[in-house]
């Protein structure tokens, strides 16, 4: 989710748009923007975060000759940020325009002050200096003082401060160009900020002048961006690229050795066929042999992609020529394309077990796991939690006063943010994950009892208002398609501040719930776009679904029938206002940038006819279908439905939700194309897109960190964003949507990919000591993750997924066949399952992935296969007793191991599967890799910051005996530099690195 705005403003000659309506300002991606204040009359916050200012003393706003309108400060009067903004990030930028009126020294520009530690940039000198200077003084005693040349009086000048952590350096541009540096810092940025400061940091203190356009970034800007900056603001056509590569992650010569392909001699080539209309889905690795004694893995090849399916439209034969990185190699692909119909129609042959029917528990050595304290960690400050701050926005759009000590949210669910109402989903289905979840602990489960009561009987009570009359307002508007603008506008507008905002709910048609009047919704059908003007839209839908799935989660596990009521109500208003579209409208809408991003609300509305069996909801979930994507154009002549890749490029966890979505229509209604979506797009995205911790989100090119990058299969090329990767709320849905395709074809691939995503990066996600947790994962050299939302006050969409996905860890252990016959073990963590239809308990009792073996015993008597994991990475061997005898079954690594028998009381199955370590190497850049200890990702422990891949050696025949195991549990070392595993890991870390192997 992002947002973004669109702001006009005057210069002498010429008109300049800030943005242009997309997420690139400026050339950057819009994740880099911590906040962004323009000064044209307030001191908001203009980025999607909200960190609005504060005003101290006098700030007057005056017109300008070059601005328009900007603020003036005086001796004693500046604004104030909240320190939060900055803290826990590890690299900073601020830049602004400013303008002063006097040589004066000691003038204050930027302060950042506390009783040990400081920031002050004096764009006029100090009295023992003049020019400009920056001075810091850090905890830990380290004092350093940039200065640089003089700043031009009575003059705009645009000024940048850079704190670019990774490169050691602190720099200053003037008007777009360096004017000053210094380089080796010792500085880490929590050496000056840290969580516990309350301090803020103040702009304009003791300056006399003018400001305008002040922005604070999280990345280190550099001297192209700056200078894209000052030249796109002054309009003087000296910079006209709209978006570029950045340019600052190192580069390997062609010649780089990489990895086992080095020591290729031969690729095979293969033979796929495919039928008339339909890509051939190539394997991306095929098998190659190496020079003597190396035990190379399958090798990674690289075929191009199209656009469309031209190139099937025929029956016949084709082929494909491939690459590998590093090598002349060109594998080649014959395709034979056949005149065939499918007729592949994929049941879903299992089930998930209720939350309820599975617990964690102690690990052998009768000691917490991370998955435990992972949940206790949600689960405690989830209780501590007040509903009302989640129904605060709700109360407020209906014009209800809120209980005592009711307070709102914060981040994105403030006054003025039109996705307020998000978070609020979110935790509906937290508190119902929760409520399911705590069988262990009655007090905890009546806590979250009464909380979905509670949430769900106010929400019941306001939608109730929706298109009803009033004892005061006999005149009603009861059809959704009919509701008016707010009294006394002529148009709709989005206008939530407390004076603006309309609470006319009479008016609003029957069943309408949501934290904000129904005018985002119709004017997204009326072209609104996404920003934050009253004319403007963030994503309504997209919160809506939210809110759907949090009543339905309620729904079903505590049999709420209010909840449902009011997810159906909301569900006729949708289809009341979505069946009287044009098609084309649609399309339009849900290919508008955020403004038309949905969430999941195809899911959500497949699944309220699924509950409802109402055919109506089934209908609507169908008007979300994203054309474009699924089927190419409105003729559905390819698409995703016919594997062709639409979503390289495009903004990943908009689409990931989407794709759920389809999955769930082809389980309610059975179209075929939809199941094709699902499951090409995982292939692809796993395949293509696929970071090492099994996030999947985080493009350079397009220049943002949310994105799938621009072409398939070239992470390195294209990937490692300076925002960041890995957005956490893409991997909690990449997580359902492999969880969901299982059941309808369990293979063992997909819960692979779930035990990457849930350990290295699910666990990896949440800070130490509290539930705090991560927005993106950065995985450049020497990154450090940043954790936000420790206290459950401001949410952004990846707090919003992580509540969820800490209260259901236990979700994917298990599985059931549909006829009760198969009993799946999925996952090994230590659990116990009631299976209700067989009557038994299942006792999983282990210390993975600290240990490789574990111990599976069946309490209970019945016939009934029991299906165990045997992981790819299992290559040393799996190896089955049954109450201490070997069991002869077919366990080869990528399968599932099937015993099959009549089960007896007390029956013990152990399973022993060696690990061994193995390298996760960059597709187009083999030598990039990640390393793994069986399914845990270890990350090299960083000392300080860095800017290039820590290179380390290994040896050809044998990685791991280049690798050293400290203690009992998953530490390690390689020529001295230490290991964890990446879950354990809060400092700074390397989970890539430069390998090279002797
Ligand atoms: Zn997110």
């Amino acid at each position: 989710m992002k947002r973004i705005y669109l702001y006009i403003v005057c210069l002498c000659f010429s008109i300049v748009s800030y943005a242009q309506g997309d997420q690139i300002l400026d050339g950057i991606g819009e994740t880099g923007l911590i906040a962004r204040y323009v000064l044209d009359g307030d001191v908001k916050d203009w980025s999607r975060n909200n960190w609005h200012a504060e005003t101290a003393g006098v700030a007057s706003f005056v017109a300008d000759e070059q601005f328009k309108k900007v603020v003036s400060l005086s001796k004693g009067s500046y604004f104030t940020l909240p320190g939060a903004a900055v803290v826990g990030e590890e690299s900073l930028s601020i830049a602004g325009w400013v303008y002063a009126n006097t040589s004066e020294k000691n003038q204050q520009f930027i302060t950042f002050e506390t009783k040990s530690s400081s920031i002050i940039v004096y764009p006029t000198g100090i009295n023992e200096q003049s020019g400009f200077v920056i001075t810091i003084h850090t905890k830990k005693g380290k004092q350093y003082k940039i200065t640089a040349t003089e700043m031009p009086l009575e003059k705009w000048t645009h000024v940048a401060v850079v704190f670019n952590i990774p490169s050691k350096k602190i720099q200053v541009y003037l008007n777009g160009t360096l004017a000053s540096e210094i380089q080796d810092i010792q500085l880490e940025l929590t050496d000056v900020f840290n969580q516990n400061d309350s301090n803020l940091l103040t702009i304009g203190k003791s300056f006399s002048g003018k400001l305008s356009d002040i922005r604070c970034y999280r990345i280190p800007l550099s001297a192209n961006q700056l200078e894209r900056i000052y030249h796109n603001t002054l309009a003087d056509g000296s910079v006209n690229e709209h978006e570029e590569l950045e340019d600052d992650l190192p580069n390997f010569p062609e010649d780089q050795q990489q990895l086992y392909n080095t020591y290729l001699t031969a690729v095979t080539n293969v033979e796929v066929s495919t039928t008339v209309g339909t890509l051939p889905r190539l394997p991306r690795y095929v098998k190659g042999t190496y020079q003597n004694g190396i035990a190379g893995p399958l090798v990674r090849v690289l075929w191009p992609s199209p656009k469309d399916n031209s190139t099937v439209q025929k029956a016949g034969s084709y082929t494909i020529t491939g690459k590998v990185a590093g090598t002349n190699f060109k594998p080649i692909a014959t395709v034979h394309v056949l005149q065939e119909k499918v007729t592949y129609k994929p049941q879903e042959s299992l089930a998930s077990f209720r939350l309820e029917a599975v617990s964690l528990v102690l690990d052998t050595h009768q000691e917490s796991t991370k998955f435990i304290e992972n949940r206790d960690k949600f689960i405690n400050t989830l209780a501590n939690t007040n509903p009302d701050s989640f129904l605060y926005m709700f109360r407020n759009a209906f014009g209800q006063p809120q209980p005592k000590g009711a307070e709102p949210l914060g981040v994105w669910d403030t006054q003025e943010t039109k996705l307020r109402g998000h978070a609020t989903g979110h935790y509906l289905t937290a508190i119902a994950q929760a409520y399911a979840s705590t069988g262990y602990d009655k007090a905890l489960q009546e806590n979250f009892k009464d909380k979905m009561e509670y949430m769900v009987n106010t929400l019941y009570t306001l939608a109730q208002l929706s298109g009803n009359p009033t004892e005061y307002h006999k005149n009603f508007v009861a059809d959704a398609t009919k509701v008016p603008p707010g009294k006394g506008r002529a148009d709709f507008d989005s206008d939530l501040s407390e004076e603006g905002i309309r609470t006319d709910y009479w008016n609003w048609g029957k069943g309408y719930i949501s934290a904000y009047p129904p005018d985002q919704f119709i004017m997204l059908e009326h072209g609104a776009t996404y920003g934050g003007q009253p004319t403007q839209i963030w994503a309504p839908y997209y919160t809506l679904h939210k809110i759907l799935a949090g009543l339905m989660d309620v729904y079903e596990v505590s049999g709420n029938e209010k909840a449902l009521t009011v997810a159906e109500g909301m569900g006729n208003w949708v289809h009341a206002r979505l069946s009287q579209l044009p098609t084309e409208t649609l399309i339009k809408m849900w290919n508008r940038y955020i403004a038309g991003e949905f969430g999941g609300m195809n899911e959500a509305m497949a699944r309220l006819y699924r509950l409802t069996g109402e055919k109506k909801y089934l209908e609507t979930a169908k008007l979300f279908d994203n054309i474009k994507v699924f089927f190419g154009d409105a003729q559905h002549s390819h698409g995703l439905a016919k594997n062709v890749d639409t979503f390289r490029g495009l903004h990943a966890n908009q689409h990931i939700p989407q794709i759920v979505g389809a999955l769930e229509m082809y389980r309610d209604a059975a179209i075929v194309e939809y199941f094709a979506v699902a499951d090409n797009f995982w292939y692809k995205t796993k395949n293509d897109y696929m970071y090492s911790i099994g996030g999947v989100a985080g493009a350079r090119n397009p220049a943002n960190a949310e994105c799938f990058v621009a072409e398939p299969a070239t992470l390195f090329e294209n990937g490692f964003s300076s925002g960041g990767q890995n957005e956490t709320c893409g991997t909690y849905n990449m997580l359902k949507l492999t969880r969901n395709l299982f059941m309808f074809d369990p293979k063992v691939e997909y819960m692979d990919y779930y035990e990457r995503g849930l350990y290295n990066h699910i666990l990896a996600s949440v800070a130490k000591d509290s539930p705090a947790n991560t927005y993106h994962v950065p995985l450049r050299p020497g990154s450090v993750k940043s954790f936000g939302n420790a206290d459950m006050t401001g949410f952004t969409c990846c707090n919003g997924t992580a509540i969820e996905s800490s209260t259901k860890l236990q979700n994917t252990i298990y599985f059931k066949s549909k006829d009760k016959k198969t009993l799946y073990i999925n996952l090994y963590i230590p659990s116990t399952l009631h299976w209700e239809e067989q009557k038994v308990t299942i006792k999983q009792e282990t210390t993975f992935p600290k240990e490789d073996e574990t111990k599976i015993t069946i309490n209970g008597k019945g016939k009934f296969a029991v299906k165990v994991r045997v992981p790819q990475w299992a290559t040393n061997g799996f190896f089955i007793k049954v109450n201490g005898k070997d069991q002869k079954v077919d366990a080869l690594p990528g399968s599932y191991a099937t015993l099959n028998r009549k089960w007896k009381k007390g029956d013990v199955i152990s399973l022993k599967m060696p690990f061994s370590f193995h390298l996760e190497p960059i597709m187009d850049q083999q030598n990039v890799a990640s390393l793994f200890y069986g399914p845990v990702l270890l990350a090299a422990q960083e000392t300080s910051a860095r800017t290039t891949w820590r290179s380390i050696t290994l040896p050809k025949e044998n990685i791991g005996t280049a690798i050293k195991r400290i203690g009992a549990g998953l530490d390690f070392t390689i020529d001295g530099v230490a290991f964890k595993p990446f879950y354990e890991t809060y400092g700074r870390h390397s989970v890539y690195l430069d390998i090279t192997l002797k």
